[in-house]
């Protein structure tokens, strides 16, 4: 009974670690490695290290656990893919980067360019989530010969205000508003939100480009920006299908790809963390977020979805029918131990 009920918790929020290489400055600092993956056992194991400071290891197991040379298509074939057919078939689905700043939330979703320039965006080995995906979408569905039209936009939220990073108007220090939708109870309208349709996969680096030059004058006007906003990407696909007996439907399907806030400021337990209270720097966003999967997770009647901007958001495309991937991102080095076991403990507790 209890097993059943795991595989169908497994099924719609499924929670992945992604531990990075040793960065220059951990290398630098001679910080120890604590953290072991095993990606067959799919357990994590952190320790303390130096002497007199021996605790027992602490070990977690993850539905995937993907270590330091784990490569971007790993990531994204193994976790991507299988929610993509959903979109396909017409759910909405969300996958979330979460963790420390530094330990790879934008590089996973996003990726970064080779710095030798002998690759396409889209054969870069360093291409992220994001890129991957709109590439596939096209591919896969071009090549079914389905009829089909895709749409992208990108929000980002930071200290509960909502901003356009597409528009091509407006500047970013531009607030959206947001409504509740009169015909759809678990969707919300926010006015003025560019949704972009996109023709083929090379028009998507564009559109990706303009949103990080919105990015770069966004951190120049809000303090701390690139670490405490939350980064929403959705891609919206309609799909014209035509059954047997010639009858039209259209299908639409939604992937929210979701960079999140640094977990830094949110304490072990899920708290706010005090020295963020001080600085007022509650990221109510991101609390909500942990609550509301932990609610999903415990299938509790009442799901706080609208205590935060972010979850307002997400609401068509968490719990019910809807599969939900978190990544959670960390760092191998005894430098970031506080802030790697947190991340451990929240990825855990959403399991
Ligand atoms: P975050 O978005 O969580 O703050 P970044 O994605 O900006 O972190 O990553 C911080 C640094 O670590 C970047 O220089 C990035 O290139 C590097 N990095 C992160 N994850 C990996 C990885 N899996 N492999 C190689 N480099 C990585
Ligand atoms: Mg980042």
């Amino acid at each position: 009974q209890t097993s059943t009920k795991k595989e169908e918790k497994g099924k719609n929020i499924q929670v992945v670690i992604r531990c990075r290489p040793f960065s220059l400055a951990e290398h630098k600092a001679s910080s120890a490695n604590v953290v072991d993956c095993d990606p067959v056992k799919k357990e994590v194991t952190i320790r303390t290290s130096g002497p007199g400071n021996e605790k027992t290891p602490k070990k977690y197991t993850f539905d995937m656990v993907f270590g330091p040379s784990a490569k971007q298509i790993d990531v994204y074939k193994s976790v991507v893919y299988p929610i993509l057919d959903e979109v396909i078939m017409g759910y909405n689905c969300t996958i979330f980067a979460y963790g420390q700043t530094g330990t790879g939330k934008t590089f996973t979703m996003e990726g970064e360019r080779s710095q030798k320039e002998q690759y396409t965006w889209e054969e870069d080995p360093l291409a992220g989530v994001i890129p991957r995906t709109l590439h596939q979408i096209f591919e896969r569905l071009a090549s079914q010969g389905a009829e089909f039209s895709v749409k992208v936009s990108l929000l980002e939220i930071y200290n509960e205000e909502l901003f356009d990073l597409l528009s091509p108007t407006s500047d970013v220090s531009e607030r959206l508003q947001m409504f509740d939708d009169p015909r759809n109870k678990r969707g919300v309208i926010i006015k003025g939100l560019e949704e972009i349709s996109v023709h083929n996969k090379d028009e998507v680096y564009q559109i990706l480009e303009r949103g990080a030059a919105k990015r770069t004058t966004a951190a120049t006007l809000m303090n701390a920006y690139s670490s405490r906003s939350h980064s929403v990407f959705s891609i919206t696909i309609h799909m014209k299908e035509t059954t047997l007996d010639g009858e039209e439907l259209v299908k639409i399907g939604k992937l929210n790809l979701v960079d999140l806030a640094g977990s830094e400021n949110i304490g072990r337990s899920g708290a706010v963390d005090k020295r963020a209270r001080e600085a007022g720097n509650i990221n109510q966003s991101l609390l909500t977020l942990g609550r509301v999967i932990t609610s999903l997770v415990e299938r509790a009647p009442h799901v706080p979805y609208r205590e935060s901007k972010l979850t307002r958001i997400l609401q068509d495309s968490l719990g019910g029918r809807t599969k939900t991937s978190i990544i959670a991102t960390i760092s191998p080095a005894s430098v970031n131990f506080e802030e790697t076991i947190s991340t451990l403990d929240y990825a855990y507790r959403a399991k």
